[in-house]
């Protein structure tokens, strides 16, 4: 991997999810995502994601992180079962996991790009798969610390 200078950081409200986020650009050039689906609405959520970049999502108590899968089910929303809060959303494909995350939770108050909304229910399920692939973090663990 390349250097990524720029270190972000999420968290759940309850502390029980937390994301360390390397960026392989200032924030400045990431485009916010706003997804128009029926769940990201109703979250006001809105994704960020790194191709180049990369992604830990650490969790401290596995029963309370959270699985929610909707539409067509391609993609896997994390979210912490204690405080409700949305933190990523993730896709697995040839062994490999890609995800975006909600820059709602990230905690520095950094400035990112222009918001730009995105409607993946009007895609296939390969054209939505392809533009993961190409767009999310590719290079992505998930910790589980507590089993
Ligand atoms: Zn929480």
């Amino acid at each position: 991997m390349t250097d990524n200078l720029y270190k972000l950081s999420g968290e759940c409200h309850c502390g029980n999810i937390n994301l360390d986020i390397n960026l392989s650009k200032p924030p400045s050039s990431f485009q916010v995502r706003v997804c128009d689906c029926d769940f990201c609405r109703k979250h006001g959520a809105g994704f960020i994601s790194d191709v180049h970049g990369s992604l830990l999502i650490s969790v401290k108590h596995a029963n309370q992180l959270g699985h929610y899968q909707q539409g067509s089910s391609l993609a896997d929303f994390l979210f912490c079962k204690k405080c409700g809060v949305f933190m990523a959303v993730t896709f697995q494909s040839g062994g490999q996991l890609y995800s975006a995350v909600n820059s709602k939770a990230i905690n520095e108050n950094v400035v990112f790009g222009e918001i730009v909304p995105v409607s993946p229910k009007l895609l296939s399920a390969l054209e939505k798969t392809d533009r993961w692939i190409n767009n999310w973090f590719g290079d992505v663990s998930i910790q589980i610390l507590d089993t």
